[in-house]
This record gives C-alpha cells, sequence and structure tokens, in this order.
C-alpha cells in the first residue's frame, strides 16, 4: 500500500519537506510543501493565492482535500482554484491532468482530470506539483467585529449580507462559547457572544458603500460593536485570533482531545442547521464550540473531549453522525472541508446513493487497479 501524506495537519501531524516551483504572472506552481507565507507571493507581484486553511498545510495536501478557508467565499476553494496538476498514477505513470505546461482559466476540452484529482485525498495518485490560479490583492481592506444577541440573528444576518450580493471577502462566525473561548486564548477583547468577523477587499471608495451595507444589515439584526480595522496590524491580530480557535477551543478543557467536524449547506438553510446543532449540542452534555466560515454554508464543531471516558467518546461520535446526517437532510453535504477519510465513509454513501458510490469505485478501480492507494479511505 501507499499512504501520500504531506502537513498532515488532516490528522494529527508533524513537519514536511519544503520546495517550491515556478511562478508566472497569474498563476504559481508549487511541488508539494508546506503554505507559502504572503510576503514570499508578493514578491512576484502583487498577487496572491486565496485558499488559507487554519494551519500549515503543504499545497499538495490542500489539494488532495479540496481545502479552503475564510477567504473562500470571494476567492473560492481550491477546487476553482488549481489549473493543473502533475501526479504518478499508481503503476508509475506520470499524469498533467491539464497537459503538461498549461495553465488557463476554462477549457472545454474532454473529461476535467484536474477536478478529479482535487479531493481525491490519496486515493488516486500522488500530486507532486500543483498549478494555481493567483488574485490581485486589493487597493484597501478592512475588517470588523460585530456581536450579535443569538446565533441565530448572526447567521440570519450572514444570509442578508449575501443576498444583498456585497462582495464580503471573509465573514466568519463563532459562537458564543468559541468567541469566549478566543477572546480569553487571544487576549482580544470579544463579549462572549454569537460573533461574526468580517473582511471587505476593493477600492476605497467601494469599501465606503460595502460598510454602510453592512452595518445597516447588522443593525436589523441586532449586530453592535463595529470598529472598523484598516492597519493591517490590527487585521493581523484579529484573524490571527480566529485562525487559533481550535487552540482556543482545547484551552477550555486542558488535557483532553479535540475532534474537529464540519459541514456545509445551502446558505438558506444554515440558520437552521446552526440553532438545532446547537441545540443537540446542549442536550448531549457536549464541549462543542461552532466557527464557521458561513459565507458558504460551511461550519465546524470543535469537539472538546476526555478520550478515556468510553461514554463521552461514544456522545462525540453519535453527535458528529447526527450533524452529518442533519446536513444531508437539508440538502448539504457531510463535509465541506475536511474530507471523508475514514470517519464519513457512511454518510459518503448517503450523501451520492449507491450509483455514486459504484461511479466513484469503478474510477479508483480504473486507476488503480490493486488498490494501493491509501486502501480503505473515502470508499
Ligand atoms: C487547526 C486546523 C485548522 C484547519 N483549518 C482548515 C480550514 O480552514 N480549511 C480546510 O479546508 N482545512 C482545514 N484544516 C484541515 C487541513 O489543514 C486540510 O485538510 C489540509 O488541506 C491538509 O493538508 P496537509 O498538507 O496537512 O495534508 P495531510 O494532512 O498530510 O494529508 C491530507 C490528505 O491528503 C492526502 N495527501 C497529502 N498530500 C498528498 C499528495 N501530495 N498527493 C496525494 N495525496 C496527498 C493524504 O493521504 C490525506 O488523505 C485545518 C486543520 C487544522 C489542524
Amino acid at each position: 500500500p501507499l499512504w501520500p501524506w504531506a502537513q498532515l495537519t488532516g490528522v494529527p501531524g508533524s513537519e514536511g519537506a519544503v520546495s517550491f516551483g515556478s511562478c508566472s504572472l497569474y498563476t504559481l506552481g508549487v511541488q508539494s510543501g508546506p503554505w507559502l507565507p504572503l510576503p514570499c507571493l508578493s514578491t512576484h507581484g502583487p498577487r496572491v493565492a486565496s485558499a488559507d486553511p487554519g494551519a500549515d498545510a503543504s499545497l499538495c495536501g490542500m489539494a488532495a482535500t479540496r481545502a479552503s478557508g475564510t477567504n473562500a467565499v470571494r476567492y473560492g476553494t481550491m477546487k476553482s482554484n488549481v489549473l493543473n496538476l502533475r501526479v504518478v498514477l499508481p503503476d508509475g505513470r506520470l499524469l498533467h491532468t491539464a497537459g503538461p505546461g498549461r495553465h488557463f482559466r476554462k477549457s472545454a476540452a474532454g473529461y476535467d482530470l484536474t477536478s478529479l484529482f482535487v479531493g481525491s485525498e490519496g486515493t488516486l495518485g500522488f500530486l507532486t506539483r500543483a498549478t494555481l490560479r493567483l488574485h490581485p490583492l486589493p487597493e484597501a481592506v478592512v475588517a470588523a467585529v460585530s456581536a450579535f444577541p443569538s446565533v441565530r440573528a448572526a447567521v440570519d444576518c450572514t444570509v442578508s449580507v449575501l443576498q444583498a450580493a456585497v462582495p464580503v471577502a471573509r465573514i466568519e462566525f463563532l459562537d458564543e462559547v468559541m468567541a469566549d473561548a478566543c477572546s480569553r486564548y487571544s487576549g482580544l477583547r470579544l463579549s462572549a457572544a454569537a460573533t461574526l468577523f468580517l473582511e471587505l477587499h476593493g477600492s476605497q471608495h467601494s469599501l465606503a458603500e460595502q460598510v454602510r451595507q453592512i452595518e445597516e444589515l447588522a443593525r436589523l439584526h441586532g449586530g453592535s460593536g463595529f470598529a472598523w480595522a484598516q492597519e493591517q496590524e490590527e487585521r493581523s491580530r484579529l484573524w490571527a485570533a480566529r485562525h487559533n480557535a481550535w487552540y482556543a477551543a482545547l484551552a477550555l478543557r486542558p488535557g483532553c482531545k479535540g475532534y474537529s467536524t464540519d459541514v456545509c449547506v445551502p446558505i438558506s438553510r444554515l440558520p437552521d442547521i446552526v440553532v438545532e446543532t446547537k441545540r443537540d449540542l446542549e442536550e448531549s452534555g457536549l464541549t462543542g464550540p461552532l466557527v464557521g466560515h458561513v459565507g458558504d454554508g460551511n461550519f465546524h464543531c470543535l469537539l472538546i473531549f476526555d478520550p478515556e471516558d468510553p461514554d463521552e467518546t461514544r456522545r462525540v461520535k453519535d453527535f458528529t453522525d447526527r450533524l452529518g446526517r442533519r446536513a444531508l437532510a437539508l440538502d448539504g453535504t457531510c463535509t465541506g472541508e475536511h474530507g471523508v477519510g475514514l470517519g464519513k465513509r457512511a454518510l459518503l454513501r448517503e450523501e451520492v446513493g449507491e450509483e455514486g458510490l459504484a461511479t466513484m469505485r469503478h474510477i479508483k478501480a480504473a486507476l488503480d487497479p490493486k488498490n494501493l492507494m491509501n486502501p480503505g479511505k473515502v470508499l
């Protein structure tokens, strides 16, 4: 068997190797290695690759899991940002999914092999190089935090912002448990209330209008406490607090373990699923702060539990299955970011149905007839 791995942030992990490929004006070729920090990219012009998971993942690992992050609401997930992949197939042949060296924005030429490998979780081949789409850096950026009277109010506000077509670059939700934990962990003064973190990108002129629209919509949903930060340092402090959510959650119960699960639903269903999930957490007696890339209809529950306690461990597993099924019942998916892995195989079957699963198995058998790559994962 062959088990590809990179930075191991998809599972509790360790370090990987660094090696970068070439960079042109609009695309970036990167071999499997860790995520590039922004200054590294800016030396190649005012452009930036978009997906930003909250961990130091590798680009090929991110392609393998179809990852995304806080920026996806504006710039898309790895699905829309990977233009070409160099893949070593299980029998050793080398495949360039879009043809050697090609990096176009659209194509109608045959099957979309790049999309097939993006999100394949190491079951179809080794990704050894990814060509990514780059985005221009905006002229101006502002970020703000706002507190809401309830989780429903915060999520309803998100839906209103999206329905009003305000082009938010980031809109992130924290429930009151998560906001309080982040506040304590990162030293930001957040209220222990349902909270939205927002960021807007554009020209100075367009931002003034977006800020006005957002403040008006937030007020309608009881949002308060807006303070817009334009300085890089202040914005970085804010987003560092958001990106440290996992560690802030772990600090809620020192000595316990964390298990992160995520789902994604159509935006209109988001308020209901978040409210139902909060109720479920309470009834299950679990510590599970919620944090979400709500602009995409995606949220995570960071379950903190004692692995030595079999009853609590069982309740975590049952809760996770219920959350996945709740998302499916609302026409959503059992995972928006983290992938199927081993834990969500039954949910995948329910999501895509027998024919969907059989088609995936045919593809796997055609590319990896000996079932060498990550055997047992996903399917
Ligand atoms: C604190 C924290 C925050 C996170 N936040 C986010 C987030 O906001 N958004 C998000 O999408 N994810 C998030 N994640 C999950 C994780 O970072 C992503 O899934 C990431 O894409 C995994 O990349 P990696 O390089 O660590 O891959 P690994 O964990 O090493 O591997 C992940 C999977 O990809 C396969 N794989 C890895 N490299 C290759 C390769 N070169 N070829 C073929 N298959 C390969 C592995 O077999 C495995 O199945 C978070 C994780 C943590 C710990």
